[in-house]
């Protein structure tokens, strides 16, 4: 049974991606997904292309580029993952906020062409509650803290009083660009977090570093000093500081994560966000729910990062709650905040 059909499109950063759900509860689940665990929320396609460097972090004109350079290939790709074509089409969603200006509109601008195109409604969404609801709906989570840990991004979501609050969250970078700022300074490229999680095998012995919470927040950048100055030092094995690297960061993340289940009574944490994708971060969330009767639930990775499938998803529950958007409106919000957000679906 075919439900409605919608195409989502993100590009907040260093990816231009294009995804398509069908929000039918009756549909079979497609061979070419990689997770048995879903069954309402059918992902037909989900591609996409992320601008990458051999040395040196993400510059925004150059994300930009790459974007306007892929974006046609790339919903044309998903389309014809999915065997459909712009008739098929329901519904288009683009990330709408939190990201870089110069990547945000041109998923808006290219959502819009579509959607002038082919007189199919429009709508502009937030891509950190994306994030949430994805993974609520294929892992069948109902009411988790989430752990977002991305590269610009790293909060402590759930929801409370009718909106998705922020329990804490960085007071500066995100974990995944205080990774990759530490891989660039050692000559990695971007992203430099899988990287660091090669190198962090090899370590054997943990350096003392600074362990920052102020609160339910967590800051990065006096660690990345450390790191740095240490690593410059040549007296550090790399390997070694890798591993301490991410023994310290994750520690925090895991602790103001647990503080925040605590605080709201709530038995599940679910991951998101590119840095979740680290076996080592996943490792120390399963360790922490076990010990608090807690669930932990993990996405695959293909969602975790940034995606345009959580896009679509997020522009079918939204669309069927308060409709469209208008085209003449509608513009990117760079700054908006997770907890600014009206949510209407829950
Ligand atoms: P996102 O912004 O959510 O797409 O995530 C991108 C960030 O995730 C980048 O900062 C990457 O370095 C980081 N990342 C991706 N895979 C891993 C991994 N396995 N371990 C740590 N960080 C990762
Ligand atoms: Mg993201």
């Amino acid at each position: 049974m075919k439900g409605l059909i919608c195409l989502g499109i993100e590009s907040t950063a260093h990816t231009f991606g294009a995804g398509i759900m069908d929000d039918s509860l009756k549909s079979k689940i497609s061979n070419s997904y990689e997770s048995p665990i879903r069954k309402k929320g059918k992902i037909l396609a989900n591609v996409k292309d992320s601008y990458t460097t051999e040395k040196g972090g993400i510059h925004p004109t150059e994300a930009k580029n790459h974007h306007i350079a892929c974006k046609d290939k790339v919903v044309q790709d998903a389309l014809d993952a999915a065997g459909l074509s712009m008739k098929d089409i329901d519904l288009i969603s683009f990330s709408q906020s939190p990201g870089m200006a110069p990547c945000l509109v041109v998923g808006m601008e290219k959502a819009k062409a579509l959607s002038a195109e082919y007189k199919k409604p429009i709508i502009g969404i937030n891509h950190c509650i994306a994030h949430l609801e994805i993974g609520r709906v294929l892992c069948k989570c109902k009411d988790p803290v989430m752990l977002y840990a991305s590269g610009a991004n790293t909060q402590i979501i759930a929801y409370d009083g009718g909106k998705y609050r922020i329990f804490g969250e960085t007071l500066d970078n995100g974990v995944g660009n205080f990774l990759d700022g530490f891989a660039r300074h050692m000559g990695l490229g971007f992203p430099g977090g899988p990287k660091i999680y090669e190198l962090a095998l090899k370590g054997k012995e943990y350096i003392e570093l600074p362990y920052v919470v102020k609160g339910m927040d967590v800051s990065f950048g006096g660690i990345q000093t450390n790191l740095k100055q240490k690593f410059d030092s040549g007296k550090f094995n790399v390997s070694d500081l890798c591993y301490s690297c991410q023994e310290t960061v994750f520690a925090m993340l895991v602790e103001v994560a647990e503080r925040a289940m605590a605080h709201c009574e709530k038995k599940e944490l679910l991951l998101g966000g590119g840095v979740a994708c680290n076996i080592r971060l996943q490792e120390m969330c399963k360790r922490m729910c076990a010990e608090r009767n807690a669930e932990c639930y993990i996405p695959p990775n293909s969602v975790m990062i940034d995606n345009g499938a959580m896009i679509a998803w997020e522009g079918l529950i939204e669309f069927k709650s308060r409709g469209g958007d208008d085209i003449g409106k509608l513009d990117i919000k760079p700054y908006e905040r997770t907890d600014d957000v009206k949510v209407s679906w829950r």
